[in-house]
């Protein structure tokens, strides 16, 4: 079936002519929405361990996190032999600039390992950062071959609402206009951006996320990952939904599924699409309302859907704004 919108699985493909499989690594770095810099609370949906693998937890060194997670990889992914680091737990610019450097130099010195994606808060980056990410990638790395010579350095960013009244809400401690300009400095030294949106955060109706769109295409992104909201057990958050219910979106699969394809039609069609939903470990959540389904199933089920609708990503926009 023909892809109807611009699949972030064909990127690598395109771009290095292989496929590249990410290994979520824990570098132990913290988070200054939870350490007391910015606040100590967290956001109120937050439980990272919710949204991590079991390889990857910082009691135990990067390259040992990188060997298990090649290994586990393995077993499912025959097909991938080059990897990327990413730095996903916490906020992993969030740091002295030397205590990043030895964490990505690290990362980078695994034999297969070529590159690293770094997650981040907008709030956690600065020069003197990208200057490092720079510098780090225009350095050819001992023992890597074209067209790895230097490595692949991506930086995402957790946007997760354009809305500052909703950022405040959940405590994010952090506004939009600073994730614009950290979008925009990065992306302004030649790296891809990609950034995260949560779908369904309390207050936010659907012609409010549909109205994101316009926002979203603003921005100099590479590429976007949509979850769909998880009420992780013991958060703020899940005592907020069960306190007042009113205040948030609730999709059957269905209904989620046209929500995205109303999200596509109105992105720019050349902004990969990395995610469209999020898979937490039953375990976290008290009900999976969805079932047990998988993120691969929920993309076939999309494929389908655009194919019904006949539509596909940036169909509601005028061509005339690509040229
Ligand atoms: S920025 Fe990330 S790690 Fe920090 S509190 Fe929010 S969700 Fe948790």
């Amino acid at each position: 079936m023909e892809k109807r919108y611009n699949s972030y699985t064909g990127y690598f493909k395109e771009k290095y002519g292989e496929r590249l499989q990410k290994l979520v690594i824990d570098a132990g770095f913290t988070c200054p929405n939870r350490d007391g810099t910015v606040g100590t609370g967290g956001c109120s949906y937050c439980d990272n361990a919710a949204f991590h693998p079991g390889y990857s937890t910082s009691g135990k060194g990067i390259l040992q996190q990188l060997d298990e997670g090649i290994a586990f990889h393995q077993v499912r992914y025959r097909r991938a032999s080059h990897y990327l680091a990413y730095f996903q737990s916490y906020s992993n610019t969030y740091g002295p600039v030397e205590r990043l450097r030895e964490a990505y130099i690290e990362a980078l010195s695994h034999p297969q390992v070529v590159g690293i994606v770094i997650g981040t808060r907008p709030d956690c980056i600065d020069e003197a950062k990208l200057d490092l990410l720079e510098e780090l990638r225009d350095t050819p790395m001992p023992g890597k071959d074209e067209p790895f010579r230097t490595p692949v350095i991506q930086i995402e960013y957790g946007i997760e609402s354009c809305y500052d009244s909703t950022l405040e809400h959940i405590g994010r401690g952090h506004g939009f206009e600073c994730a614009r300009r950290a979008v925009e400095n990065t992306a302004a030294r030649g790296f891809d951006v990609g950034a995260h949106f949560i779908l369904g955060l309390p207050g936010e109706t659907r012609q409010m996320l549909l109205e994101e769109c316009p926002i979203i295409n603003s921005l100099p992104l590479n590429s976007v990952k949509f979850h769909q909201l998880q009420l992780v057990k013991g958060t703020r958050m899940e005592k907020e939904a069960r306190e007042h219910p009113e205040r948030f979106l609730e999709w059957t699969l269905d209904e989620y599924l046209d929500l995205v394809v109303d999200i596509l039609e109105r992105l720019r069609p050349d902004l990969y699409i990395e995610r469209v939903a999020g898979e937490v470990p039953p375990r976290f959540v008290e009900s999976t309302r969805w079932g047990l389904i998988r993120n691969f199933q929920i993309l076939h089920l999309l494929d389908e859907r655009l194919e019904s609708r006949d539509t596909r990503q940036g169909a509601l926009l005028s061509p005339s704004i690509f040229v």
